[in-house]
């Protein structure tokens, strides 16, 4: 165990961070060694592994003195920041999911890269970075098709689109040579449809995990791409997987897609 890598979990109450507390449980070469939470949250205080004999406790703070080799955030768009500067205050490797992120805070990720490893992506499952390259062939061999991206979730979903349905969006918008932000189109509503646009549907209900579907469309034939997620474990393994990359290698952006593919 003395080899394992140590992990710094931030969100670690949500529902991505119990599926990775379980994810680095299974894991012998990695180690949880803080998982933090709201620093008001009822859980600080409270055993992690309670039928285990880890003594891992949640926590609203990093113990300063703390050694670690890794932090991975899944919060809120809201609390990235606190991850992002604790990963950059520590220099610890940083490896996010959390969604929902502005341009400024795309921006802050960009220059951290300059000081610590980053690798941030919409979806860490391999389904999805498939999904990504079959996408964005066909936008390239369909490129006067409508596309339309539709995405279903839970109801606690915070975010929408999807992250990952505009990571999509931004696959066919580049294929195309378009510019993503003056093609996307959130609502049809009162207008008809532009050609060359990429229109985006949200559907949210109940224990949805996952489920994304890409639409080229010309008069007379459609194609569909479809990727359902069934167990958020999937997300997990893919974070837990890029964390165990990440970990000792020089400060620069990295991508799912280094991970999967090099
Ligand atoms: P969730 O709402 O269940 O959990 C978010 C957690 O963050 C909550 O427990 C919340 O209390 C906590 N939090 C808020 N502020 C915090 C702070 N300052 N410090 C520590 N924790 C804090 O959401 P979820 O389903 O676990 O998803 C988390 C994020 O990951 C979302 O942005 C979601 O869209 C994204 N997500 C990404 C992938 C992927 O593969 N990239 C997959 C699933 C979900």
């Amino acid at each position: 165990m003395s080899s394992s890598i140590p992990v710094v979990l931030h969100g670690a109450a949500g529902r991505m961070g119990q599926a990775i507390l379980r994810v680095l449980d299974e894991r012998a070469d990695l180690t949880p060694v803080a998982a933090l939470v709201r620093a008001d949250s009822a859980r600080v205080g409270q055993p992690v592994y309670p039928f285990s004999e880890r003594t891992l406790r949640y926590a609203g703070t990093l113990a300063p003195d703390l050694a670690a080799s890794v932090l991975i955030d899944f919060s809120v768009a809201d609390a990235f920041d606190h991850g992002l500067a604790l990963a950059l205050e520590r220099k610890l490797p940083f490896v996010s999911g959390t969604t929902g992120l502005d341009a400024r805070q795309r921006a802050a990720l960009e220059r951290a890269a300059a000081s610590i490893p980053t690798l941030w992506a919409a979806n860490f499952s391999l389904g999805v970075a498939v999904l990504a390259k079959l996408v964005a062939a066909a936008a390239r061999a369909v490129p006067e098709w409508d596309c339309e991206i539709a995405e279903a979730h839970h109801a606690g979903k915070h975010d929408a689109p999807s992250g990952t349905g505009l990571m999509l969006g931004r696959e066919v918008a580049a294929a195309r040579g378009q510019d993503f932000d003056a093609v996307a189109r959130y609502s049809h509503a009162g207008n008809a449809r532009a050609r060359g646009t990429i229109g985006f549907a949200s559907t949210r209900a109940a224990d949805i995990v996952g489920e994304h579907t890409v639409m080229f469309a010309t008069a007379g034939e459609r194609i569909e791409l479809v990727h359902r997620a069934t167990d958020r474990m999937i997300f997990a393994r893919g974070a837990v997987a890029a964390a165990r990359w990440i970990a000792g290698r020089p400060a620069g952006r990295y991508s799912l897609e280094d991970v999967i593919f090099s």
